[in-house]
């Protein structure tokens, strides 16, 4: 059975590594961080909301990606499935203060779609949008797959990879027959892959306590505010956020915390304790800092022409011209939950089909030009 190395231990890599165990493969996951590790910067998926909203917009092939992975989750997430609890459902409302350009992709595909009724705008929205979808309890999640790749026979190194052909060369298992990089932001200094197309699109957030709130809300054009509410299953609820290109601050900044604050409590008011908002009172941002868990930031790995997705070959050093498949499964940005099944599944058939290119071109003695 050939054995797959997967690099990386995020939401991509663990997913991915599912796959390619479903698949019938041998699969060790080489990565730096797990889940629950301490939270840092290097790994994005511990800092993500998260839901199950596309932003693809025309985007035909990362559509597919979030809507063959939303075929997953929406199944996960049925009330009587073993893994319901790892996600809530709810209502995704996002209000607008600029006509839609275009129609929106998300219409008809999307459960109990939408348009908001006059009377349901809030912040001065003009327009507003209304489905039903799932938010992933991030921390719950992340060793679920973790446990998943365990169960299905998958082993773990814990390494810092300096370059591929560490990994290429038997460092840290024996020499794979296929390598699938899932390094995330990490694949721009990755030895070996150093993509430059990479950069960090800095999320900054607060997370609170207050499971009362059942619905995620976004508000997108509000003058000077990108605010969005996400509640997870276990009570807690995400408040974001930033959306900064090329900012690698790896700590959250204060003035943004206090305007992240004031942002969600003018969007929803709701957030605050149900004693003060049935008070008549209107909520302040200082109703929410009794509610808070802890201040976050991460780093989404953006990608200049969007998630990479392919396969190639790569030589193994010293092993006299042999050459093995390898599958780059990165750049995500802030899609990377949303679309984590599709993109594994379409991972899974580009190691497929380079496998049998590499033991096709083995078998007839020819030299491989890929
Ligand atoms: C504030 C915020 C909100 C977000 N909200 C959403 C949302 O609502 N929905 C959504 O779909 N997405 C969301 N995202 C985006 C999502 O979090 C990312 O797209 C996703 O986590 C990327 O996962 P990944 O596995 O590619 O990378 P990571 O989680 O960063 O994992 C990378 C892995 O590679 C390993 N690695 C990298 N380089 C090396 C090396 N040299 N040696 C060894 N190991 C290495 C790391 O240790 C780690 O295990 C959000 C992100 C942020 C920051």
């Amino acid at each position: 059975m050939p054995t797959v190395a997967v690099l990386g231990a995020g939401v991509v890599g663990l997913t991915t590594a599912v796959k390619i165990l479903e698949a019938g493969y041998d699969v060790v996951v080489i990565a730096q961080f797990f889940p629950g590790d301490p939270r840092d910067i290097r790994y994005t998926s511990n800092f993500a909301g998260a839901n199950h909203s596309s932003m693809a917009g025309d985007d035909k092939r990362q559509f597919k990606l979030d809507m063959d992975t939303f075929e997953v989750v929406w199944k996960m997430s049925e009330p009587d499935s073993p893994t319901a609890n790892l996600f809530m459902r709810t209502p995704i409302i996002h209000y607008f203060h600029e006509p839609m350009e275009k129609p929106d992709p998300l219409a008809g595909v999307m459960p109990e779609y939408r348009n908001l009724r006059p009377d349901e705008l809030r912040v001065g929205a003009t327009s507003g949008t209304y489905f039903m979808s799932v938010t992933f309890d991030v921390w719950r999640y992340l060793p679920w797959l973790y446990s998943q790749v365990l169960l299905k026979g998958g082993r773990v190194v814990r390494a810092q990879v300096q370059h591929i052909n560490q990994v290429l060369e038997g460092a840290f298992c024996e020499k794979p027959d296929a390598l699938v990089i899932c390094a995330g932001i990490g694949a721009r200094t990755l030895g070996g892959v150093e993509d430059e197309n990479v950069f960090p699109i800095r999320g900054q957030t607060v997370l609170i306590h207050a499971p009362w709130i059942k619905s995620c809300m976004g508000a997108k054009h509000l003058p000077g505010v990108t605010s969005y509410v996400i509640p997870r299953p276990c009570g807690d609820v995400i408040l974001g956020g930033t959306w900064l290109y090329d900012d690698w601050y790896p700590k959250p900044r204060e003035e943004t915390h206090d305007s992240i604050l004031e942002g969600a409590i003018k969007l929803v008011p709701e957030l605050a304790p149900p004693e003060v908002f049935a008070s008549g009172r209107t909520p302040t941002a200082e109703d929410l800092k009794p509610l808070i868990v802890e201040a976050g930031c991460g780093l989404r790995p953006g990608r200049k022409g969007g998630v990479r997705l392919e396969r190639d070959t790569v030589e193994v050093p010293n092993a006299g011209g042999k050459k093995v498949p390898i599958v780059f499964n990165y750049g995500h940005g802030g899609q990377g939950y949303q679309s984590s099944w599709g993109s594994a599944m379409e991972a899974v058939r580009l190691l497929k089909e380079g496998i049998s290119f590499v033991v096709m071109n083995e078998v007839d003695g020819l030299k491989i030009s890929e």
